[in-house]
């Protein structure tokens, strides 16, 4: 004690200082970065009043509402006819449950989904290249049998060049996507499929409908406000997917042309089933490919696949090989699809049989419903046959007695339609035999 005091006051005191300096520096920091930490209090309270409503998939608008056929069903003790598991090909019969029924609900058109030969193209392609093709084409490359298809579909349509997509849906969303933008407008048939607004949307085109099959309707829509856009594209079905009917093509052919706009048609229900050889609504029309600016498809119907194509002038094609999102930047169609598909197209046109035999199939179903006074709005018979029954609720409980007598058909409900648009939908296939179909109208008329 006495040595410190005696000989080292001053040093002593140097310490204390050190010590107070080094405490309050460390004091100034943790105070500086505290201050740091704590938010400002109007960002805490902007924070708090986001709703829980916006951090939950159950709280999201229409979750509720998505549910209550499910809940309805649940509660009235009616079978869910949504989602059903089949076993097997789904053709004109399929198994569910270990029990065969009459299928109605899959659209196999030409029965080339479980053909032998399609199969068999298709296992020879997974053999040779596997099941993928790993990423987009333009940096993974490509395999001669896109070509193949390609060139096979370009030909179909007597046009220069087609390209194919990995969805059906994609296929029209990053084309029209792509290609149309906002001083552009899509005037589309009032039906039209989901993917086609959704590529009108994404395109930020302005969108207009006209009235089902209405081209007189177009004309004068076109003709009050064409001139205020700059590109112009119509789109229409070949065959409409929830009515069966077809629009008058050289109808909108002359009126594309007048209004200087481009015609997209979604064959996506008509390959395979309209037209003499199934070649579709140009061939149904005896008109040429050229006629129509954009062809569109999708394999997962007629072809037997899963996919989307385009077809049209090699600077429509070009345009999306190199640029739609959709397709640069998506995975190239697997070889073993590809081969399916192309197999399917094959036989398609060498067996022109097939689509006669759809086509009487559709006519007979058509005949004996009307005979029977069913309600199936404007369908043409070919393939695709409504029954109009005018309620979701009914529609639902039609298609779950025709299910416990043996028959597999959708209810098309609201918001598919509108609720008093509500339905049964019937697809027919090639392989339908005529005592299924005639025993299908005894049981639905017995039902109804
Ligand atoms: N266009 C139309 C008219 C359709 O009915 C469908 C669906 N079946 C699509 C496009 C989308 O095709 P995919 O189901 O093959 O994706």
């Amino acid at each position: 004690m006495s040595r410190q005091k005696g000989t080292g006051g001053g040093l002593f005191s140097l310490s204390n200082r050190l010590k107070g300096d080094l405490i309050r520096k460390t004091r100034e920091k943790k105070r500086e970065s505290e201050k740091k930490e704590t938010k400002p209090r109007h960002i805490e309270r902007k924070q708090k009043a986001i709703p829980e409503a916006f951090t939950r998939f159950d709280r999201f608008p229409g979750y509720e509402e998505m549910l209550v056929p499910q809940t309805v069903s649940r509660k009235m003790g009616i079978a869910n006819p949504f989602f059903r598991i089949h076993d097997g090909v789904a053709n004109s019969t399929t198994e569910i449950g270990g029990k065969q029924y009459i299928n109605y609900a899959s659209y196999n058109y030409l029965g080339l989904s479980g053909d032998q030969r399609v199969n068999q193209a298709s296992i020879e392609a997974i053999e040779h290249y596997g099941t993928s093709v790993s990423a987009a084409r333009l940096g993974a490359g490509e395999r001669p049998i896109q070509h193949e298809f390609e060139q096979r579909l370009a030909e179909l349509y007597g046009v220069e060049d087609s390209l194919v997509f990995v969805s059906g849906h994609a296929t029209n969303v990053t084309t029209i996507g792509y290609l149309f933008g906002e001083k552009d407008l899509v005037i589309h048939d009032s039906l039209i499929h989901n993917s086609v607004l959704q590529g009108a949307q994404l395109a930020g085109a302005h969108r207009r409908s006209f009235p089902h099959n209405d081209w007189q309707a177009l004309d004068t829509i076109l003709t009050e406000i064409r001139p205020q856009f700059e590109r112009a594209l119509i789109v229409i079905e070949g065959l409409y997917s929830m009515d069966g009917d077809f629009p008058e093509l050289p109808q909108f052919v002359e009126i594309k042309r007048r209004h200087k706009a481009f015609l997209m048609v979604d064959e996506a229900h008509s390959l395979g089933v309209i037209g003499k050889t199934g070649r579709g609504i140009a061939e149904h029309f005896g008109m040429p490919g050229t006629d129509v600016d954009i062809w569109m498809g999708t394999l997962s119907k007629t072809l037997a696949g899963c996919g989307g194509y385009i077809a049209g002038n090699s600077a429509l094609v070009e345009h999306l090989r190199y640029r739609a999102p959709g397709f640069l930047y998506s995975v190239g169609i697997p070889a073993p699809i590809c081969a399916a598909s192309n197999k399917a197209l094959q036989i398609m046109l060498a067996e022109p049989d097939r689509v006669e035999t759809l086509l009487q199939r559709g006519q007979q179903f058509l005949e004996l419903a009307k005979d029977k006074g069913i309600n199936t709005g404007t369908s043409a018979g070919f393939a695709v046959i409504p029954v109009i029954v005018g309620s979701s609720l009914k529609a639902v409980k039609i298609s779950n007695a025709l299910f416990k007598r043996g028959l597999n058909v959708q209810p098309i409900i609201y918001p598919g339609v509108e609720e008093k648009a509500a339905r049964l939908r019937f697809f027919i296939c090639k392989d339908h035999t005529e005592e299924q179909i005639a025993h299908t109208i005894d049981v639905l008329t017995d039902v109804l």
